[in-house]
C-alpha cells in the first residue's frame, strides 16, 4: 500500500506574513504520521519563509511552482532550480496547466525543466491535463500522452523512480467541477501504462505516484483517494485555509 501524498499548491496566494499564520495553525492540527506524504507549494516570495516554519517538521516537504528553463542567467523575475534547492526546495511542479495556458509554457520548456529539476535534486511534479475542447473532441488521451513523453524526454530509466506525475484537467482546475473518480482512474491507468513503457518496468510505473488535481475538497476527497491508480491529491484552492487543509490531508 502506497502513502497517499497530499500537495497543497498555494497560486499566487499567501504572501510571508500569511504563509506563517497558516502554518501556526496547520502544523498545531496537523500532526507527524508516517502514513502519508504532505507537500506545501507556496509562491516563490514565501519559500524561505515557509522552510524556517518547516524547520523542525521534516515530514513535511517543501516544493515551487516553477523553476525557470536555464540554469541561470539574464532572466529578471525567475528563479532556477539551484536557487530553489538551496532555498529549501525538494519538489518543483512541471507543466502546471496555468504555466501552459496562461504563461504560454511549451512541451519543450517542460522538458527542460524537468531535467533541471532532476539535477537539482528536485524532484519534479509533472502536471499534464486536457483543455475542455479537447476533451470534447476525444483527444484526452494524445494530449497527456504528449504532454507526459515530452516532459520526461530528457529523463533516464534509472531517474523514474524520483518523479511523480499529476493528472489535472485543465476543464476541473478552479472550476469547482471535478473528474469523476471512474475518469480519474481511466486516465491515470493511462499514464501508467506509458510510464511503464518508459522506463521500461511496471514495477517501477507502479511506485510512481500519480495524483489527481482539479477541485478537489474535502467531501470529494476520499472518493478520489479510493480510485484505482490514485496515490494522492494536488489541490489549489482548498489548500489555502489551514483548517480545510488539515482535514483533507487526514482523510
Ligand atoms: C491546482 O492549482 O493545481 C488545482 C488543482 O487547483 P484547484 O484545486 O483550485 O482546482
Amino acid at each position: 500500500m502506497k502513502r497517499p501524498v497530499f500537495a497543497a499548491n498555494w497560486k499566487m496566494n499567501h504572501g510571508p506574513t500569511e504563509a506563517r499564520a497558516f502554518l501556526r495553525t496547520f502544523l498545531s492540527r496537523y500532526k507527524k504520521r508516517t502514513d502519508r506524504t504532505v507537500i506545501i507549494i507556496p509562491p516563490a516570495i514565501s519559500v524561505t519563509t515557509v522552510a524556517a516554519g518547516l524547520a523542525r517538521r521534516t515530514d513535511i516537504l517543501l516544493g515551487v511552482q516553477n523553476i525557470h528553463s536555464q540554469p541561470k542567467g539574464a532572466f529578471t523575475g525567475e528563479a532556477s532550480a539551484a536557487m530553489a534547492f538551496d532555498a529549501g526546495a525538494r519538489i518543483a511542479l512541471i507543466g502546471h496547466s496555468e504555466r501552459r495556458h496562461v504563461f504560454g509554457e511549451t512541451d519543450a520548456a517542460t522538458a527542460l525543466k524537468c531535467r533541471l529539476a532532476l539535477d537539482n535534486d528536485l524532484a519534479p511534479i509533472v502536471c499534464v491535463g486536457e483543455t475542455i475542447d479537447q476533451r470534447n473532441a476525444g483527444s484526452t488521451e494524445e494530449t497527456i500522452l504528449r504532454q507526459l513523453r515530452a516532459a520526461l524526454a530528457p529523463v533516464s530509466a534509472d531517474e523514474f523512480s524520483r518523479i511523480l506525475v499529476a493528472y489535472e484537467p485543465v476543464w476541473a482546475i478552479g472550476t469547482g467541477r471535478n473528474a469523476t473518480p471512474d475518469d480519474a482512474a481511466k486516465e491515470h491507468a493511462v499514464l501508467r501504462a506509458e510510464l511503464g513503457i518508459r522506463c521500461g518496468s511496471t514495477k517501477v510505473a507502479a511506485g510512481i505516484p500519480i495524483l489527481y488535481g482539479g477541485s478537489v475538497n474535502a467531501s470529494n476527497a476520499a472518493g478520489l483517494l479510493a480510485a484505482s491508480g490514485v496515490d494522492g491529491l494536488l489541490v489549489g484552492g482548498a489548500s489555502l485555509d489551514a483548517t480545510t487543509w488539515s482535514d483533507l490531508v487526514s482523510t
